[in-house]
């Protein structure tokens, strides 16, 4: 064990390490690579170590989305202690969808769902469950409106969210059982926000022909552009017409912990849930999304349900919940350490430094980019996305961007995604890992202005104007 275990951590260590400088992307010979992975399942065992290898090889060939120069997407960084907890918590192997098994683990757990819940100044009462993602989470936030709202019956219900709001959204409602015309989706006005006078209008006609409206997800930032809906507004709307006021706070969620983000998000705490995943903003590694519910019994009243096998198992809920009875899961992953560890041994405070970092340096792209001649940044950036893209005085706009995406890509030091805003094709900064600092910024800017340079004026490159100094 002892040998294994030392030369796992010793890999992770190197591999972690050597993130920074790590290329943006290292996709060369991948496909090769997992071609020679299609196999049979050995009768006969092979030793630790060149597996190891093999894991650690494959690794290496992929997108580097835990290094600083991922700036796709929504990045979620991977804190090191998280990574521990993994192991940790596997190591340990404990039961802790049933609090009776393990009263003190669970209770790690629970508080976990209580701090997330004090970052939104939610009741005592609320309660909530530690999902895979956040695609779980607004699966598990329908189930929960649809049981509160309409019952067994529910195929009247209509749900509401805006054009500019996540996939898993409308997945959820589809997935929850919502025929696809019964999921509107409300117009977004100038800054992609929800338009709540456009909502109204659409929850009046749809009552008005018999159907009943019951859920509306508002966004607290947008993985598109990470617009922010008016929370306040379209908590109201809800209100008025007696339905569940959800926000998906995937990716913005933590940003509350900022002075910023909660005049940003004015309004989120009177939601009657929220989706939150801490493998975005929290940094810690895949598998950890959140929702939670301010009426806490109505998350169990839509999940729990009795099984003679288990009768022995319960009688805690009122001192430490059983995860099982408030999601989809039974058996699962101790995934309550991931986020544990680190809050605990880093503090909230450093949390919040690096979440005001990330806000600042998206600031500062923003300016640059917006004040280069030939860009075109066409919102300003309510969290840290900053779509752009730059307007060639010939040609096909959309074409010129794929391709100077592309290049910037191809410098493998940052890695950007795209997007599309009106039809056309967009590339999009989005600064969320905790590894990402202004250097890498400022390179990423450099990066961008001499991929337009190249693409320009491929032999004689022309110098393209420099901001003036900040
Ligand atoms: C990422 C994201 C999701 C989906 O979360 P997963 O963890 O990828 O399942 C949902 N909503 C928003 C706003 C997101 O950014």
């Amino acid at each position: 064990m002892r040998a294994m275990s030392e030369a796992a951590m010793l890999v992770v260590e190197q591999f972690v390490n050597d993130l920074p400088e790590a290329p943006a992307k290292d996709l060369d010979g991948a496909l090769e690579l997992a071609e020679e992975l299609r196999e049979e399942a050995p009768e006969i065992g092979t030793s630790f170590e060149g597996l190891l290898n093999t894991v650690a090889v494959c690794s290496q060939k992929a997108v580097n989305n835990s290094g600083p120069g991922f700036m796709a997407y929504i990045p979620g960084g991977g804190l090191y202690v998280s990574a521990l907890a993994d192991f940790l918590a596997a190591g340990f192997n404990r039961y802790v969808s049933l609090a009776a098994k393990a009263p003190a683990l669970a209770q790690i757990e629970a508080t976990v769902v209580r701090w997330l819940c004090d970052l939104f100044d939610y009741p005592p009462e609320a309660r909530g469950v530690l999902t895979s993602g956040g695609s779980m989470a607004n699966f598990s936030a329908v189930i929960t409106a649809r049981k509160a709202k309409l019952g067994e019956n529910f195929s009247t219900g209509v749900l509401y969210t805006s054009e500019q709001a996540h996939a898993s959204c409308a997945k959820a409602a589809y997935l929850a059982g919502f025929p696809r015309e019964r999921i509107r989706m409300v117009p977004t006005d100038e800054r992609l926000r929800m338009d709540a006078d456009a909502l109204t209008a659409m929850i009046e006609a749809d009552r008005a022909a018999g159907l009943r409206p019951f859920m509306v997800t508002a966004s607290a930032g947008t993985t598109n552009t990470g617009s922010v809906d008016p929370m306040a507004r379209v908590g109201e709307v809800a209100r008025a017409h007696d339905m569940w006021f959800h926000v998906d706070a995937a990716y913005g969620g933590p940003f509350r912990m900022t002075e910023y983000g909660r005049r940003l998000f004015q309004g989120i705490e009177s939601a009657d849930s929220i989706t939150l995943d801490p493998h975005k903003a929290f940094f810690i590694p895949y598998g950890t999304g959140a929702l939670i519910v301010r009426e806490g019994f109505r998350l169990r009243a839509a999940h729990h349900v009795e099984a003679d096998y288990l009768q022995d198992t319960d009688g805690l809920d009122e001192q430490i919940p059983s995860a099982s009875e408030y999601g989809m899961e039974l058996s699962r992953d101790f995934r309550g350490l991931r986020l544990w560890l680190p809050v605990k041994h880093h503090g909230l405070a450093a949390f919040r430094a690096a979440l005001e970092e990330k806000l600042e340096l998206t600031r500062y792209l923003y300016d640059e980019l917006r004040t280069t001649p030939g860009f075109e940044v066409p919102l300003d950036p309510d969290l840290t996305a900053v779509p752009f893209r730059y307007l060639p005085e010939r040609g096909d706009p959309d074409a010129f961007n794929r391709r100077l995406l592309e290049r910037i890509n191809d410098s493998k030091r940052v890695f950007l995604s795209s997007t599309l805003l009106d039809g056309h094709f967009i590339i999009r900064a989005c600064i969320v890992s905790h590894r990402t600092h202004r250097d890498r910024v400022e390179e990423a800017v450099r990066i961008i202005r001499s991929a337009v340079q190249d693409l320009l004026a491929p032999d004689a490159a022309a110098p393209l104007e420099q901001p003036a100094a900040r």
